[in-house]
């Protein structure tokens, strides 16, 4: 009996799993207006092969790893971020900002490679679909050096309560991932601007649910 039970509920997870990967990269739209704030990247929003953002701004080596970009405003947003939590003893860098069209290629193709298609797919976005080909996605390093578990540090926590204040959000929550098509991210932070940063984080919305 027990046993009966246990497979159908692996069953039902591998459908829902399933699901999660069929709702995505369908009806997909060319995006026509890249280089706004408020850009809408997804698995259904696509940039051009060509798309490069307008004013890229390399970030200084005290908040960032070397060669870093962000599109101006974020930039400016972030170092202001990055400093301010310095001052407060709290250690946030960035570790990936602004990746091309090809360079996200490379990427998806190797997890895809080590991963498997439907592994990659909620980790890695395919190209086009990447929000750091804005210039407006910023992933974080703390004081534990790993991103990957940056959401073990002192600096997350900081993170989450403050972030929006300089105009990021946490762009892929928890329990969010049905809607945003790509598992957790603690690391990874959209530049979005003050306002909508502010409403996204008290009414706790992603991007996707603020569009419908
Ligand atoms: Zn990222």
């Amino acid at each position: 009996m027990k046993k009966k039970v246990l497979i159908i509920l692996f069953i039902l997870i591998l459908v829902k799993k399933d699901d999660l990967h069929n709702n995505f990269y369908r009806n997909i739209k060319n995006i026509v207006n890249p280089n706004i704030i408020n850009v809408l990247v997804n698995k259904e929003n696509k940039l051009s092969k060509n798309f490069i953002p307008s004013e890229l701004f390399k970030l200084p080596i005290d908040v960032s790893y070397e060669n870093k970009f962000l599109k101006k405003e974020a930039a400016i947003n972030f170092i202001k971020l990055s400093r301010y939590a310095k001052k407060k003893n709290f250690y946030i860098v960035a570790v990936s900002t602004y990746r091309d069209y090809k360079y996200q290629k490379k990427l998806y193709e190797k997890y895809v490679l080590n991963k498997g298609q439907t592994y990659a797919d909620l980790c890695s976005a395919r190209p086009g679909h990447s929000e750091h080909q804005t210039g407006l996605a910023v992933d974080v390093m703390g004081s534990n050096y790993d991103y990957n578990k940056f959401n073990q540090t002192k600096e997350f926590k900081w993170m989450k309560k403050n972030a929006y204040k300089y105009g990021f959000i946490l762009r892929y929550p928890k329990n969010k991932e049905y809607i945003t098509g790509f598992k957790y991210e603690p690391w990874h932070y959209r530049y979005v601007g003050k306002i909508l940063a502010k409403y996204l984080y008290k009414n706790n919305l992603t991007l996707e649910e603020f569009y419908k």
